[in-house]
């Protein structure tokens, strides 16, 4: 799809084909939490509007106008040249939007400089052994002590805890109000006294989740975002933020572009898989999905700058969709490569550094954390299509 914006916007986009053509050799391949290449990245990335884009100048961020077409051509110049977007991860993504709308002026001062600059690393202190998909379960409590919160209890699935410097964790501070009003939302260090992370091994061999105790954690009074026993309205804001940002479209597109160079290179015997009706066919199915995405994408973009609609819920069918396309996008890739897509870790004959592979594995993790595909569709039919509610089953005591 080549939408053309018009002769204002094709003059940004000339702009950020210039950024491109200029400084595009630094972009790194990859790069996460902690790596020095992806760190100086970003932060050529914010200098030039490109990452941390609308957050106020006196946060640490560009200070530009939302503009819903200049960052679709952000977004498709970027994709298109295949150029590092910049750090991603729950600080940035997840808690720095949450903190710009309820945060107090000295956290918005302490925390959205540092974790924009990929200098603060967080982890997201939610789930719990019996508390998942119904989070307002969680039990883990903090009493207040003097001028201290003190934190016992236990998380698990805690992406990059091993990495994190703080956590922005859920707690049960009105152990007698109804489930949802008895929460806070507090941050703290990862490494206060009292915290034990212990690493959890997934299906692609990484350990990139955790579970994390906490035994007497000691945190000062004023580290809570919003009030007293109003976490879960936090939490919800946060969650809306995790959902749109867990399968960006134009990183689907990339992945499709893959798809179709693979197909137009292998063979089944002497024919090019591109050539063979059934998988051309699931290609096709594909590409319409990911050009909805991009459309959805628009959607989600103009909900959030115009609040015309929910963006909660534009959010959540990017979790939903967007997460599922992956899974299948890269199954396709697996197929297609026949016996070598059973190949991993480090098989010679692996394509693309067994990309496809990890991807795979991956994306099944992503369409269960921020909320599985059930309760993204509960959600979405309840709230966006108006059927009726799932009927409540409290547990219990
Ligand atoms: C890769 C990955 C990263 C994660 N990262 C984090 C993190 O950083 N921090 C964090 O706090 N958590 C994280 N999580 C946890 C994630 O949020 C939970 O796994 C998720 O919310 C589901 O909870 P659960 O695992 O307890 O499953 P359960 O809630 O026990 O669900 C089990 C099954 O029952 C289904 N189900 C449950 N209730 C309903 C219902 N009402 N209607 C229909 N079906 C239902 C679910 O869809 C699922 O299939 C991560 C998970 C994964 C996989």
């Amino acid at each position: 799809m080549d939408l053309s914006f018009g002769p204002e916007y094709e003059e940004f986009r000339t702009e950020v084909q210039q950024f491109i053509a200029e400084h595009g050799s630094k972009s790194p391949r990859q790069g996460g939490a902690r790596d020095k290449e992806a760190i100086a990245w970003q932060k050529v990335l914010i200098e030039h509007g490109y990452a941390a884009r609308t957050i106020p100048k006196e946060y640490g961020g560009f200070g530009a106008e939302p503009d819903i077409i200049k960052s679709r051509i952000i977004a498709e110049e970027f994709s298109k040249n295949q150029i590092n977007t910049g750090l991603g991860g729950q600080g940035i993504s997840m808690l720095v939007p949450v903190l710009l709308e309820m945060g107090t002026e000295e956290q918005k001062q302490e925390f959205i400089r540092p974790t924009i600059h990929g200098e603060m690393i967080w982890c997201q202190g939610y789930s719990e052994p019996g508390a998942g998909s119904d989070l307002a379960s969680l039990s883990t409590k903090a009493e207040l002590d003097g001028d201290e919160w003190v934190v016992n209890g236990q998380k698990i699935w805690t992406s990059t805890a091993h990495l994190a410097d703080w956590i922005f964790c859920l707690v049960r501070t009105e152990p007698e109000a109804p489930k949802h009003q008895g929460i806070s939302f507090l941050l703290f260090r990862m490494d206060t006294p009292g915290i034990e992370v212990r690493p959890l091994v997934d299906m692609t061999g990484d350990a990139n989740f955790n579970e994390t105790f906490f035994t007497d954690v000691r945190v000062p009074k004023h580290q809570i975002v919003g009030q007293r026993g109003q976490g879960w309205q936090v939490a919800n804001a946060i969650l809306g933020h995790e959902r749109g940002s867990l399968a960006p479209p134009d990183a689907a597109q990339t992945r499709l572009n893959g798809v179709r160079k693979l197909m137009e290179t292998e063979t089944v015997g002497g024919e090019k898989l591109i050539d063979n009706p059934v998988y051309r066919d699931r290609l096709m199915k594909l590409q319409g999905r990911v050009l909805a995405m991009k459309c959805n994408d628009i959607r989600l973009l103009s909900a959030r700058i115009n609040k015309t609609q929910d963006a909660k819920l534009a959010g959540m069918i990017v979790k939903l969709q967007g997460t599922e396309l992956r899974h299948e996008l890269e199954a396709l890739a697996i197929d297609v490569m026949g016996e070598i897509g059973l190949a991993y870790g480090d098989n010679p004959y692996l394509r693309g550094n067994g990309s496809w592979q990890y991807q795979y594995m991956y994306y099944l993790g992503l369409i269960i954390g921020g909320g599985t595909s059930q309760i993204q569709k509960n959600i979405i039919s309840e709230r966006g299509l108006g059927m009726p509610k799932e009927p409540k089953i409290e547990k219990k005591a």
